[in-house]
């Protein structure tokens, strides 16, 4: 019988379980694939999220494994148009560009250096069942199906998560004419450690600096792209923005459309909804996987006080109430984000460039678009 099972070993679920495994509580994290993914997809870590990790002593190592983005440059037809710096944070004035994978593997080997029996690979979570005093988790397991119990079950199993289809069958989903095309490339820019955005009149060309003087470059696009290739991310990119790309030094291709979708409730009982699995938003402004990280920093201090033995029905209430108020806006955030990105004609461009450009020098509106773009 452990304390609670968290469904899914992401980035949410693993932050999840180490800080209950720092309050002393015993976790199993159960996780359906056998080996860590290798898929590249958050990069961005914001200085709220930053606060919380530091506080679970984790934020150093990242930092040390990630660049520093401390502005972000707009260009529009070859001219600069505008700047933003992100020092708003004393503690943290800079956003971390960290690969979703190396993150994982920092957040895993904390919580086996707590418990290295913590994570369980292999465990597909097929059910749960809710008794009066515990939780009976149901996963196909490689030595068959077995059956773990628990007082309470943390569902961070993602975007698709059965968990909350179980219980909230049927959730709307929303989807936006946007399409993207990434991939990482040897940085051969000269932008340094600026994120850079090329406001075109064809669409929006996005690019952040990655460890060792990689960057990711992403494009908007209006269908989706069927054959992803490095060749034809580094004609786009060329053909909008001018900027050549080393197709032979590719390492990673995705091509993805957007989806967002929250769900009513969070808490159904002695189950929790957390991150993707409970808000999922555009990756656009990447946000997604801070808002989850937010959604375990709000909950384990509830989740302790409970063991304890305290009655936290209004603070379980206080969380959903925030937590699915802090998705909505973060999605209201990524749909301004992908508005900016989509093609206009030139003329337009040219005067919506100009009143950004204006309205940027203006300290209390920068500051402001400062907040929203540093989830503050
Ligand atoms: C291209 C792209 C770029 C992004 N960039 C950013 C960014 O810069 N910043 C940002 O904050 N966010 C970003 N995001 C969003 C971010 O990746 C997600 O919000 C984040 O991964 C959510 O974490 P999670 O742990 O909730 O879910 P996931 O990362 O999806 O993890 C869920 C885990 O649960 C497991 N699982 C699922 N079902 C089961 C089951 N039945 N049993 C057991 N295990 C199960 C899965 O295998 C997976 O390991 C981006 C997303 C994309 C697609």
């Amino acid at each position: 019988m452990a304390d609670v099972v968290i469904v899914g070993a992401g980035p949410v679920g693993l932050f999840m379980g180490l800080l209950l495994l720092q309050r002393g509580h015993r976790v199993r994290i159960l996780e359906r694939r056998s080996t860590r993914s290798n898929r590249s997809r958050a990069i961005g870590i914001h200085p709220s999220a930053l606060a919380e990790l530091a506080r679970a002593g984790i934020a150093g190592q990242l930092i040390t494994a990630g660049v520093q983005i401390t502005r972000g440059v707009a260009y529009s037809r070859r001219r600069r148009v505008a700047e933003l710096a992100f020092d708003g944070d004393s503690g943290f004035p800079f956003i971390l560009a960290v690969p979703q994978t190396v993150t994982e593997e920092v957040l895993e080997l904390a919580v086996r250096n707590l418990d290295a029996g913590a994570v369980v690979r292999g465990a597909d979570v097929q059910e749960i069942a809710q008794d009066l005093d515990c939780v009976r988790t149901i996963a196909d397991c490689p030595d068959g199906i077995r059956e773990f119990r628990s007082r309470l079950v943390i569902a961070a199993d993602g975007a698709h998560s059965r968990i909350c289809r179980r219980y909230q069958p049927g959730l709307p989903e929303r989807s936006y004419p946007d399409c993207y095309f990434m991939g990482d490339f040897p940085d051969n820019t000269g932008h340094g450690s600026d994120a850079v955005l090329y406001l075109e009149p064809e669409g929006i060309v996005e690019s952040f600096p990655l460890p060792h003087d990689v960057r990711r470059w992403v494009v908007r696009l209006g269908t989706p792209e069927r054959d992803p290739t490095a060749g034809g991310l580094a004609d786009v990119v060329a053909h909008r923005t001018g900027e050549v790309l080393d197709v032979a030094g590719n390492s990673m291709l995705s091509a993805f459309d957007v989806r967002s979708r929250l769900a009513h409730r969070m808490v159904h009982g002695r189950v929790v909804l957390l991150g993707d699995a409970a808000h999922e938003i555009s990756p656009i402004g990447g946000q997604g996987m801070n808002l989850g990280w937010l959604d375990a920093a709000a909950l384990a201090p509830i989740v302790d006080a409970s063991f304890r033995g305290a009655d936290v029905g209004r603070h379980l209430a206080e969380f959903e109430k925030t937590r699915r108020k802090a998705a909505l806006r973060a999605s209201h955030q990524a749909g301004l984000n992908m508005a900016l990105g989509r093609p206009l004609w030139p003329q337009a461009m040219s005067a919506r460039n100009a009143f950004f450009a204006g309205a940027l020098e203006v300290p209390a509106i920068s500051g402001f678009v400062e907040r929203r773009f540093t989830m503050r």
